[in-house]
């Protein structure tokens, strides 16, 4: 590049990751120019559709309009994850976005109800969620309760029409798109920089920076720079799974269903148009035509499609930044979709590079920095995956089995050890995963604190009885306050919401 010229960025692969990146790149990295190459004839992976709250950040730094944005994914809301049978067959508990109760001072909530479960009257968790009891009795709202209470919330969406509004608002801001499959990625033969990308029509595209969202393949990070995977199926060893859309049935829960089946577990993700549904799970034991097989026979409604199985290994690249390539979204790495995070994890890459962007070549330090802080994010996400899987009370059946008894990251045994002992829980920097969110996995799946903090026994018997029951009343006198959800998402959308002062 000479003085005169912009630096170019050249985004390989039109999915979910290369259109956001597309997006947030010609609205942030003025100065440069962006262009995106996607081949019709290979496609998206053309699943992922559930979201954590986080996502709002990333919309409306873009400048999406939530309404218009929900209207052209035939999107709905989300308020939490119900894991059903994960535990046990029969049992159900959710992972819901926002607080469960209330603290007292510095201690938080989770140290009262385990007061009140040891004196024998705290309820199950739902009782103190805003969330959780919003989302069982299907009813949503946006902004602040009568009582001022925040209710996070996600989205579930169509991934392929998220793709398309992202793709409209790049252009609009001028990001060049080329269609065309890359056959080579060349190398500079001096720095062993990626210098070019050429497409199987002979076009050559020249570039300062690559961002790799070729999905699995990795054609630049893993096919041209051979960076490396770690590889955690003995963390997590489902390796496969079978997607299938369905009609739906009218109405829809504003909440992902996750599901415990024979050998992995099937999602349920409601949409305006029909429910996103698939199978996770390990191919040694589960073959794939039984898997479709189980698949096709819990679904809500006729299939839309034939069941499409897709094949991973979860883990990650070694570097997620290597010389002047970054790789998001599949290309730079998979965990399954249990807590919906692959989506958020392109977008903190996404705001985490842009934090960095390289004016010239990429600096080792930059690279270093990033790489570390990706490391901890995708580390700390794959431990809370799997207390899911190892804390299970499904005996007998040789999945579960081998899920329970595997030898566990340190990192993980350390966290549940401390929460054993004594109740707490310790969110380091900025893990994803916050405190309650850890509290509901540790409780859904029966983990059991042996200890409190004794702070909490300085509340006397009726005391503590008040401030369950009081807490649990006022949670449940705002739901009955909202309207049912899909009357909120239609009045939404159309513009009639009424929001709360
Ligand atoms: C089973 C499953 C369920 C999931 N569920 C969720 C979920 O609920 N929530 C969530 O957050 N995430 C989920 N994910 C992850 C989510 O789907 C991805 O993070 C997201 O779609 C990003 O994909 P991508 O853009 O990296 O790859 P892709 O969608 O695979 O896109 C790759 C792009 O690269 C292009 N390409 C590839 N090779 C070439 C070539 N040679 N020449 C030109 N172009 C090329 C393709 O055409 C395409 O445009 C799920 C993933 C799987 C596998």
């Amino acid at each position: 590049m000479d003085d005169t010229q912009q630096p170019t960025i050249l985004i390989a692969g039109g999915g979910t990751a290369g259109w956001m990146a597309a997006a947030a790149l010609s609205r942030f990295a003025a100065g440069h120019r962006i262009v995106l190459v996607e081949s019709d004839a290979i496609g998206t992976v053309g699943v992922g559709e559930a979201t954590i709250p986080q996502i709002h950040l990333f919309n409306s730094a873009i400048g999406l309009d939530e309404a218009e944005f929900l209207r052209e994914t035939r999107g709905s809301f989300k308020l939490g994850i119900e894991f059903d049978g994960w535990l046990r067959d029969g049992h159900s508990y959710m992972h819901a976005f926002g607080q469960i109760g209330r603290g007292i001072g510095l201690l938080p909530f989770q140290h009262y109800w385990l007061r009140a479960r040891q004196l024998g009257f705290a309820k199950p968790l739902q009782r103190y969620s805003l969330n959780e009891l919003a989302a069982r009795t299907m009813r949503m709202q946006r902004g602040r309760t009568s009582a001022g209470a925040e209710m996070p919330y996600a989205y579930h969406f169509d991934a392929g029409l998220y793709a398309a509004l992202l793709r409209r608002h790049a252009e609009a801001r001028g990001v060049e798109r080329h269609e065309g499959t890359m056959a080579s990625v060349d190398r500079d033969g001096g720095s062993g920089d990626i210098a070019s990308i050429t497409l199987d029509d002979g076009r050559v595209l020249a570039a300062d920076f690559f961002i790799d969202c070729t999905g699995f393949r990795g054609l630049l990070i893993e096919g041209a720079l051979e960076t490396g995977f770690d590889d955690w199926s003995n963390y997590l060893p489902c390796d496969r799974a079978m997607a299938v859309p369905c009609e739906g049935g009218g109405d829809f829960t504003p909440y992902t269903k996750s599901i415990a089946r024979k050998a992995g577990w099937q999602w349920r993700i409601p949409l305006q148009h029909r429910i996103g549904n698939g199978l996770v799970y390990s191919s040694a034991h589960l073959p794939d035509d039984e898997a479709a097989e189980m698949l096709l026979a819990n679904l809500d409604g006729a299939t839309q499609a034939d069941p499409r199985p897709i094949r991973f290994t979860t883990g990650k690249r070694r570097k997620h930044w290597n010389r002047n390539c970054l790789a998001l979204g599949l290309a730079a790495g998979f965990m399954e979709p249990l807590e919906s995070t692959s989506i958020h994890l392109i977008q903190s890459a996404i705001s985490r590079f842009l934090a960095l962007l390289p004016d010239g070549r990429p600096s080792e330090a930059a690279i270093s920095h990033f790489n570390a802080q990706a490391d901890f994010e995708w580390t700390r996400i794959r431990d809370f995956l799997i207390l899911h899987y190892t804390a299970n009370e499904r005996h007998g059946e040789p999945f579960w089995d081998a899920v329970r008894t595997m030898p566990l990251p340190s990192t993980l045994t350390d966290k549940i050890a401390l929460w054993r002992d004594t109740g707490f829980i310790h969110r380091e920097h900025e893990e994803l995963f916050t405190e309650v969110a850890w509290f509901q996995v540790f409780a859904g799946q029966g983990v059991e604190a042996q200890g409190h903090n004794p702070i909490a026994d300085t509340l006397d018997e009726a005391q503590l009885r008040d401030l369950m029951q009081g807490t649990e009343a006022a949670l449940v006198e705002q739901v009955r306050a909202m309207p049912r959800h899909i009357d909120f998402l239609q009045d939404f959308i159309n513009g009639r919401a009424k929001e709360p002062a």
